[in-house]
């Protein structure tokens, strides 16, 4: 019985893998229609969406003639995951960890999402913590701060507090000059009253974790230099000095060398 299994085990294994078998979602309208098309399950769509929204802006980047190729798609968990446009390609491999968890990598062995920097900027101090009541300095009422501040000199750089693709780039009432950055599917991070906007940064463009996107600044309602920042998880505004942010994943060091060599191999089958 036991020999039975474990040969039934290695089939699986070699059938799945030396296979390669391959599905390709052609964009021409969008990508939930496409999938469906390609009878691709709406959980790999998900998937999807999940994994490439941290180098993909899927509202605006997807074109016609885009492609996604997966590779075997076998179960719900494909061996890779290959964006190709006309500007680029972004490929994921599937590994599992120690812990038994299956996720997605490059080429490189590390995730999509980049970890987070805690504080975005170099700080003086933090003015106001993330609280649900402060008396606010120029309206005078008792109101809630869902945000940090960080006092700092005027023009301090202000910096992306990890990758991500620009949201809002403008004036914003009360806020000043505001940033609003969004990290894959779930966060999204605002730095307001800005001084003013680096240069170059555009609604829409894709930031690295650490490039500068502002200068402390008191536009809006402000008292004096200082900034503002927010971390949003899924809509909801969290406190960015306690929250657990996302930490890149590697692919452990034992496992590279045959990691990068499958990914190698796969690419060379497309
Ligand atoms: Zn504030």
């Amino acid at each position: 019985m036991r020999k039975y299994l474990l040969l039934l085990i290695t089939t699986l294994f070699f059938s799945s893998t030396n296979a390669l078998e391959r599905v390709t979602i052609n964009i021409t309208r969008s990508l939930n229609y496409d999938a469906q098309k390609a009878h691709i399950s709406q959980k790999t769509v998900s998937n999807i969406v999940r994994i490439f929204s941290w180098k993909i802006d899927f509202n605006k980047d997807l074109r016609k003639g885009d492609r996604f190729i997966i590779i075997g798609n076998r179960g719900t968990a494909p061996s890779a995951i290959i964006y190709i446009s006309g500007r680029k390609r972004v490929a994921v491999f599937s590994y599992i960890d120690k812990f038994g968890q299956l996720n997605y990598y490059d080429i490189n062995g590390k995730s999509l999402y980049s970890s987070f920097l805690r504080a975005p900027l170099k700080y003086k101090r933090i003015s106001s913590k993330f609280q649900r009541k402060r008396f606010h300095p120029i309206l005078k009422t008792w109101r809630p701060h869902r945000a940090v501040d960080y006092s700092a000199n005027r023009n301090t750089p202000v910096y992306a507090a990890a990758d991500g693709i620009i949201q809002r780039r403008k004036y914003i009432g009360a806020l000043g000059n505001a940033v609003y950055i969004k990290h894959g599917i779930n966060y999204v991070t605002a730095y307001a009253h800005l001084a003013k906007f680096a240069r170059g940064l555009r609604v829409g463009s894709k930031v690295k974790k650490g490039k500068v996107i502002g200068y402390v600044g008191s536009t809006g309602r402000s008292t004096g230099p200082h900034l503002h920042y927010e971390l949003r998880y899924k809509g909801k505004r969290k406190n960015p000095l306690t929250w657990r942010l996302p930490k890149q994943k590697k692919v452990s060091k034992s496992d590279l060398k045959h990691f990068q060599s499958r990914a190698k191999a796969i690419l060379r089958s497309l």
